[in-house]
């Protein structure tokens, strides 16, 4: 079993794959991170070279069905799986997390780029903005000269970036009463986010609905049309169903 990972939910479900009788789960990672959170159980690192690629490790591996527990910003390669995947003849699942719900109180504009939010950062009053969309895709607000950026990222985000900026390096989980503190210590005025769901970077909307401020969300990539579901036991019940093992209660 391949669970492409690089996220909280990949983690836990190598975890729970663990545990299941005749399931040998091997979990892989891009490698984009020095120092990843590693899951249990067996870890490859590093791309496979294209769709290709990964149908010819599959199949040589011999991969009996994978799982796509990307981030749901990683297009690339949950195309690569769906199209290796159809060419090894086995099956997919995709588990993805559901996108973040607008509620009450919020003032959410969607966007379907980085490229269309940096356009229409330029025409909002706000100029000192919270940018939390990783270490890459700067580029389309390097040429903001007129707002202050902080740029939160796990790891240094890569150049071009914004030439007025603070980089604050952090990982996840965040509380809502951190981002609060943090949104008002530097003045922020606009919430640059994508729409990444999921409970360990949620904070910093219910901070921006608090504080009253406009959020800029990053809407998804369009991901291949494979059977998906949205959490760790459904995609935990797939394989003990494929591998003829009873589902274990929740
Ligand atoms: P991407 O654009 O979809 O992938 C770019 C290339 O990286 C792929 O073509 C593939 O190389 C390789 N790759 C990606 N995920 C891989 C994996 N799990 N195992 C082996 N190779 C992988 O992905 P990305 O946006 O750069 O994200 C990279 C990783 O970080 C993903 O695993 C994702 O789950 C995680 N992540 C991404 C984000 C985000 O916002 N994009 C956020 C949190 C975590 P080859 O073509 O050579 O196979």
């Amino acid at each position: 079993m391949l669970i492409l990972g690089g996220t909280a939910e990949a983690r836990a479900l190598a975890t729970a794959l663990a545990g299941l009788p005749g399931v040998s789960p091997i979990s892989s990672l891009a490698g984009r991170v020095a120092d990843p959170a590693l899951p249990a159980g067996q870890v490859r690192i590093g791309g496979f070279g294209g769709a290709d690629g990964l149908a010819g490790w599959l199949t040589g591996e011999r991969i009996d069905a994978v799982v796509d527990a990307t981030h749901p910003f990683a297009a690339t390669i949950s195309w690569s799986a769906a199209q290796a995947a159809a060419t090894a003849a086995i099956p997919i699942l995709a588990l993805r997390r559901p996108g973040w719900n607008q509620g009450p109180g919020d003032d959410w504009r969607r966007h379907p780029s980085l490229s269309a939010a940096a356009q229409a950062l330029a025409g909002l009053a706000a100029d000192r903005v919270f940018l939390t969309i990783g270490r890459t895709g700067l580029a389309p607000f390097a040429g903001l000269d007129e707002h202050w950026f902080l740029i939160r990222s796990i790891e240094p985000p890569e150049a071009p970036l914004p030439p007025r900026r603070q980089v604050l390096l952090a990982r996840g989980p965040f509380t809502v009463p951190d981002e609060v503190a943090l949104m008002r210590q530097h003045r922020i005025g606009v919430l640059v986010t994508k729409d990444s769901g999921g409970p360990l970077t949620e904070a910093k909307l219910v901070a921006a609905r608090e504080l009253g401020l406009p959020v800029l969300l990053i809407e998804r990539p369009p991901v291949p049309d494979v059977p998906a579901v949205a959490t760790v036991e459904q995609a935990r019940d797939w394989v003990a169903l494929l591998a003829g093992t009873p589902a274990q209660p929740d």
